[in-house]
């Protein structure tokens, strides 16, 4: 591990921001890969409480969740799981918390946030864009599927009206999703080597996605 990371202060460091209901090796691969192009201290799993976006589905327990993102970094020295979205009242906005961050770990930080490339087709719908583009370096992973020309004109798009570079990174095709998981245990099928086992050993313990 580096050792410029002194006291919990990092200086360069990613946020890899989602629902993670449950988590899988897409968000550990995508976050690895940042980890290792960007050279980071350290990846910050943070899971939201209740992300505005997605209230059309009532999310898992946020500590059934959290729990999740625990198991399934422990292995990683690099990745860490922040509460710090969790334990805000009202509602949660991604540029609360990197305003936040920054003030933990200076203005000198450089801190990356990890999107998939169907979250970046959204950004321009999120609360307070400007200040958080300002704010945070925006790193875009692709996955099969959502990379096309859509993806590249809303990356021009941004690039043109926000002045702001967004990086992308390919990670080796995972088509995973938590959607297709909780589907997977519904209709009783494997999801065996698409998360961590210590996940799949959580869940159906905690018999989460039976409904
Ligand atoms: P759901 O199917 O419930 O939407 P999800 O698999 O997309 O879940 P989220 O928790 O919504 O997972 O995602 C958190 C972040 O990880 C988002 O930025 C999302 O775009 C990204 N992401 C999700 N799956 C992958 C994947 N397979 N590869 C790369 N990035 C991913
Ligand atoms: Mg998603």
């Amino acid at each position: 591990m580096r050792t410029d990371s002194k006291n919990g202060i990092y200086k360069r460091f990613a946020v890899m921001g989602g629902t993670f209901d449950p988590i899988h090796y897409g968000h550990l691969v995508t976050a690895e890969a940042v980890r290792d192009k960007f050279k980071l201290d350290k990846v910050l799993f943070m899971p939201t409480k209740n992300p505005p976006h997605k209230m059309h589905r009532p999310t898992s327990d946020v500590n059934h969740r959290y729990l999740m993102t625990v198991l399934a970094t422990i292995t990683n020295p690099y990745f860490e799981v922040s509460r710090l979205e969790i334990e805000r009242s009202g509602m949660t906005y991604t540029v609360d918390t990197i305003r936040e961050l920054r003030s933990i770990h200076g203005d000198d930080a450089e801190i990356y946030f990890i999107t998939g490339a169907d979250a970046i087709l959204e950004i321009l719908t999120w609360h307070n864009v400007d200040e958080l583009l300002g704010m945070c370096r925006f790193v875009a992973a692709t996955r099969p599927g959502f990379y096309g020309k859509d993806m590249e004109q809303k990356l021009t798009e941004i690039k043109s009206k926000y002045d702001k570079e967004i990086f992308s990174i390919e990670v080796p095709s995972l088509a995973i999703s938590s959607t297709d998981i909780r589907d997977r245990i519904l209709n009783n099928k494997t999801i065996r080597y698409l998360l961590p086992e210590a996940v799949e050993h959580y869940i159906r313990k905690s018999r989460l996605y039976l409904k």
